[in-house]
């Protein structure tokens, strides 16, 4: 490719994509970082079927694990409020993803915009 014009497709290009990212990232709602833990518990009450019957356990009890101050903190989460967690720790993780993208698409960008001098 001729020498100015790879480096202004590039530049067109990387525009592009960063302006996708930025949509991408712009239809985020919910964001959480952490691990949504799914759990069931035995009673330990006499004649309870949960002993026996890995079915008839009690739950399911949701526990929501993150980092907080560079502790592991834990809370437990209803059912309605787990299905929404996992929908902000799965944005997460989409998020992450993305601005990696968008670390790529930057360094093109400086390359496209000021290239070094040779
Ligand atoms: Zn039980």
């Amino acid at each position: 490719m001729p020498y100015p014009y790879g480096r202004l497709t590039d530049h067109k290009q990387a525009r592009q994509q960063i302006a996708r990212l930025q949509e991408s990232l712009s239809e985020v709602d919910y964001l959480c970082s952490g691990t949504l833990l799914k759990r069931t518990k035995v009673c330990g009450k006499a004649g309870c079927r949960c002993a026996q019957d890995v079915s008839a356990r009690h739950g399911p009890y949701y526990e929501w694990g993150h980092m907080q101050g560079g502790k592991l903190v834990h809370r437990m989460l209803s059912p309605p409020q787990a299905v929404l967690m996992q929908q902000a720790i799965d944005n997460y993780r989409r998020v992450q993803k993305l601005l990696r993208e968008w670390e790529v698409q930057t360094e093109r960008l400086i390359d496209a915009e000021a290239p070094r001098e040779t």
